[in-house]
């Protein structure tokens, strides 16, 4: 078989410029394409589109869209809810080299109560409370909700409020505490704790 320059271009397909997409006698050269002695090239980079009416193929430009978040992704997240079983967060950024982009969608997430730590966890109420703001990587991205993990050190809670007087918790070895009240809590804590600034 003759693989590598000569593979099948499906619909969908990514190309880059000058990528092989076949021969003149199978397609008509749409926008996009370079003819060059019968064989066609992709002229820009793109996705492939086949118009199987008109027997014509052509490049789509990839437009920007708001980027997705891809499995080990570092992201941003609120709580939205707190099952017995799960912690449900809507996606708000992605953490990246630059800094973080912001999710334009408003993606919903899921933490399993076995992703949540090293170790049993006893309730998810003890871990996760609505509101908070928690750092988590990607694990999966092909279901629907995405899953995310909060197991290692520096992946948890950032950042929560006193369930009572919705003032900021602060940290004091591994519970929070209100500055205000008094109150303490349990969280999945970062270790980044009110230390990311998520601009
Ligand atoms: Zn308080």
């Amino acid at each position: 078989m003759d693989e590598g320059k000569k593979k099948i271009i499906k619909n969908g397909d990514i190309v880059l410029p000058g990528d092989y997409l076949g021969v003149i006698e199978e397609f008509l050269p749409g926008e996009g394409i370079i003819e060059e002695n019968g064989e066609l090239y992709a002229a820009r980079a793109g996705r492939v589109k086949i118009d199987l009416e008109k027997i014509e193929i052509s490049v789509d430009p990839i437009t920007d869209t708001p980027p997705l978040p891809q499995v080990g992704d570092t992201v941003i997240a609120r709580v939205i809810e707190v099952k017995p079983q799960a912690a449900i967060v809507q996606l708000l950024k992605i953490e990246g080299r630059k800094g973080y982009r912001e999710i334009a969608t408003s993606k919903l997430a899921g933490i399993h109560i076995s992703q949540v730590r090293e170790g049993y966890v006893e309730s998810m109420n003890n871990e996760f409370k609505i509101g908070d703001i928690v750092r988590a990587k990607v694990l999966t991205n092909e279901k629907s909700p995405i899953q995310l993990t909060t197991k290692e050190l520096d992946l948890g809670v950032i950042y929560a409020l006193c369930s009572s007087c919705r003032i900021p918790l602060v940290r004091r070895g591994n519970v929070l505490v209100c500055p205000k009240c008094g109150r303490t809590e349990a969280r999945k804590l970062s270790a980044y704790y009110r230390k990311l600034k998520l601009e």
